[in-house]
């Protein structure tokens, strides 16, 4: 483990360096089929920006390398495939984020064509599943895309929204990810979008059953793609958290630093679950923005996580937390992430 002066050292090199993002989250569309309960995304649906190969030529003129494509759920665009196509012949890795229930065989085979990867989420069990997304028949749906990308050998990560309702089936998703030969990854839940039920989030308690039966299960070699603070349980729970974070690769807050989002209209923020918009790309280019932001220079910079964490021993392990969930929870990006005062 790093200490925090070399660790932040590292991180503002790597910041200072970068004068655009290595990886984007394009949100191509914010037209979803599903309903989500946690949806984490901050803005009013509806929007579907036209002219998306100017934004791509955009990130490629920004040497951008990774490109997620979401939403909404991004298989809603008609389009869909030629903007992957333009971003592959633009020498971009793609992955499309998925819902999979537009999934069907004719375009598991494109995607596997157009040599992208896929994320599909499944929350749970049939019944937990179809609860939390809002749809009935929805896991049905995700799980006949799921076995066609199966099917069509295209490499496949299916992610799990943490909640309070569904943790328990982790288990569950973990058989249906080895039964398909796909990966396995989990994502703390970040409650910032404007209709999520905040009655998912984690309590006191909860959140202490959560880490136990993290700790517990027989679930390995899965990622959690958003950090919980390691003093989310307390001073006297952090052993056990750094079991966890053995377990499990953990993957630290790269908004900012190494990472954005593109909303459907252009506008470019942090990260997807980040309430702050910091330029319009139909306006400005990524690198100006990138170089112009205060609010992402104190990111490249790695002055953006709270006093506390600072000189803090873990912070080389979860970085200070989510920075989305404080700036949604408060309104600065600086203040303490919510999971780390609750116990
Ligand atoms: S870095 Fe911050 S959030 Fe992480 S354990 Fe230390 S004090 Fe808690
Ligand atoms: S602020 Fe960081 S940890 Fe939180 S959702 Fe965004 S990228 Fe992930």
């Amino acid at each position: 483990m790093k200490s925090p002066e070399e660790f932040r050292k590292g991180s503002q090199q790597l910041g200072r360096a970068l004068s655009s993002p290595i990886t984007v989250e394009l949100e191509v569309t914010s037209r979803c089929n599903n309903m989500c309960q946690f949806c984490y995304n901050v803005w009013e649906k509806g929007h579907s920006h036209t002219n998306m190969t100017a934004i791509l030529d955009q990130l490629q003129e920004a040497d951008v390398k990774m490109l997620f494509f979401t939403g909404g759920e991004p298989l809603m665009r008609r389009d869909i495939f030629e903007l992957i196509e333009h971003a592959r012949n633009h020498s971009m890795k793609t992955c499309v984020v998925t819902n999979g229930t537009l999934l069907t065989e004719e375009k598991a085979q494109m995607l596997k064509n157009l040599h992208t990867s896929v994320q599909v989420s499944l929350h749970g069990t049939e019944k937990t599943h179809d609860s939390l997304v809002g749809v009935q028949g929805a896991y049905q749906k995700a799980a006949c895309g799921l076995n066609h990308l199966a099917d069509h050998r295209v490499p496949t990560n299916i992610n799990l929204a943490l909640t309070r309702l569904n943790f328990r089936e982790l288990p569950h998703v973990e058989d249906v990810a080895k039964s398909l030969g796909a990966n396995l990854s989990m994502t703390r839940l970040v409650l910032t979008g404007k209709h999520a039920r905040k009655a998912l989030q984690f309590t006191s308690r909860t959140i202490s059953e959560l880490m136990r039966f993290l700790l517990h299960c027989d679930v390995k070699g899965a990622s959690i793609q958003s950090p919980f603070p390691v003093c989310c349980l307390g001073e006297e729970g952090i052993p056990s958290m750094l079991e966890i974070y053995q377990k499990f690769d953990v993957v630290g807050c790269q908004g900012g630093i190494t990472w954005c989002a593109v909303s459907p209209e252009g506008l470019v923020r942090t990260c997807g679950a980040m309430g702050s918009e910091e330029g319009d790309l139909k306006e400005e280019s990524l690198r100006s923005i990138w170089s112009r932001s205060e609010f992402i220079w104190k990111c490249r910079t790695f002055s953006h996580v709270p006093q506390k964490c600072l000189d803090c021993e873990y912070l080389s392990l979860c970085t200070g937390g989510c920075r989305a969930d404080a700036y949604a929870a408060s309104g600065g990006i600086s203040d303490p992430d919510p999971l780390s005062t609750l116990c």
